[in-house]
């Protein structure tokens, strides 16, 4: 089965620009959602997003919402542990596709360390 991780140098996630993401005020709490905009640039991408190296410059201390954990997850959009991987598969692929393409490079590293298989739709 595929196995979720974070693959090194995408940052998909990171392109925050909210008009892609009409649904925020359905999980933010408003002071979660004013943190969240208060991030977004002129560009769409996260300030604290460091386009060369893709990464988080603020990593240990970025909010709440930037983390894949179980408690967070549950908290925000009601995903129970046991659902997180596949949630969390799923999100990414949808992320990476919507910045990168479906057929782009980041998609291809992302499904290959995941172990996505694309032809039956999953990991098994
Ligand atoms: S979209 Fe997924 S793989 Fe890409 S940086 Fe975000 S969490 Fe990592
Ligand atoms: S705080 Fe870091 S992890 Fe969160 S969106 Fe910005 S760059 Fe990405």
């Amino acid at each position: 089965m595929a196995t979720w991780l974070c693959v090194k140098r995408c940052g998909a996630c990171c392109h925050l620009d909210p008009t892609e993401r009409p649904e925020l005020e359905d999980y933010l709490c408003a002071e979660e959602l004013e943190i969240y905009l208060s991030l977004v640039g002129a560009d769409g991408w996260c300030i604290h997003f460091d386009r060369e190296n893709r990464d988080c410059r603020i990593y240990s201390a970025r909010p709440r919402f930037c983390r894949v954990r179980a408690d967070v997850f549950q908290d925000l959009y009601g995903v129970e542990p046991e659902e997180l991987n596949d949630f969390a598969i799923d999100c990414c692929q949808q992320q990476i596709e919507g910045v990168y393409g479906d057929r782009s490079p980041e998609m291809e590293r992302f499904n290959a360390a995941v172990g996505w298989e694309e032809e039956s739709g999953s990991g098994e």
